[in-house]
């Protein structure tokens, strides 16, 4: 059996990882291959914790540009994410994996609310914690949410599933000579302005030193790979 190279993990998707190949919405196939993902990684004896995005469906700085009340909209973004929580926690359950949702804005008909110490509790239980509706506050992104999440319940890394296979110099669809990093300082992407995660969320990891692994999650069995420490992507951490 693989040996977990992280113990504790917050494992952050954007919303659009959950669409497939549609581009928007929820992809069942796709959804239901996370889950199995997830569950894999749970039986490694791994804290699993997760943030979804709701890029999928809504966001807050697209609908503002086109006239709307940016704080509104970021509400709408946030509810989003409700929305990929609870298809997430259904794909877990539907397999036999134990969850919580945990929203940061209340909803009690649906989720729990966030309480950090509960967080933790379930995590030692062994149920992977959803973290939903981002920080609970508008201007925020679920990567500022991912990384505060992680710092509060004592995550040993983020990993950041994306649509491609680490960090590139340019956009690797656009530019034939884009080159992929292995591993960057969190200076060097802010220096840089390298999309890895937006400002606020890299300079909240630099600060607290947590490390961030951004890979490709739309190919099979790259979670665990990643958790028992193989070298894929891109690691973001101190110098
Ligand atoms: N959002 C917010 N505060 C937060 C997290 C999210 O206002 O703490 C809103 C924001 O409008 C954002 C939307 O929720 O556009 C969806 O989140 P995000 O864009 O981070 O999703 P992703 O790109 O990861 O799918």
């Amino acid at each position: 059996m693989a040996k977990p190279f992280y113990k504790n993990v917050l494992l952050k998707l954007s919303g659009e990882s959950l669409a497939g190949d549609q581009g928007y919405g929820i992809d069942p196939h796709t959804i239901t291959t996370i889950a199995n993902e997830v569950k894999e990684v749970v039986a490694l004896g791994v804290q699993l914790s997760l943030v979804i995005g709701g890029g999928n469906i809504f966001r807050g700085l697209a609908a503002s540009s086109k006239g709307m009340d940016r704080a509104s909209a970021d509400y709408m973004g946030m509810l989003a994410t409700m929305i990929n929580a609870l298809a997430m926690q259904d794909a877990l359950e539907k397999i036999g994996v134990d969850t919580r949702v945990q929203s940061a804005i209340a909803m009690q008909e649906v989720a729990e609310p966030y309480i950090r110490r509960r967080a933790i509790r379930h995590l030692e239980k062994g149920r992977v914690v959803i973290f939903g509706a981002g920080t609970g506050n508008p201007f925020f992104t679920t990567d500022t949410a991912a990384s505060l999440r992680a710092m509060e319940i004592g995550a040993d890394v983020i990993l950041k599933g994306t649509k491609v296979d680490g960090v590139y110099s340019a956009d690797p669809k656009k530019d034939p000579n884009a080159t992929k990093y292995t591993q960057l300082s969190y200076i060097d992407v802010l220096k840089k302005g390298l999309a890895v995660m937006d400002a606020t969320a890299t300079s909240l990891c630099m600060d607290n030193n947590l490390p961030i692994v951004v890979f490709d999650v739309t190919t099979d069995g790259n979670v665990v790979r990643v958790i028992c420490g193989e070298q894929i992507g891109t690691i973001v951490k101190g110098e």
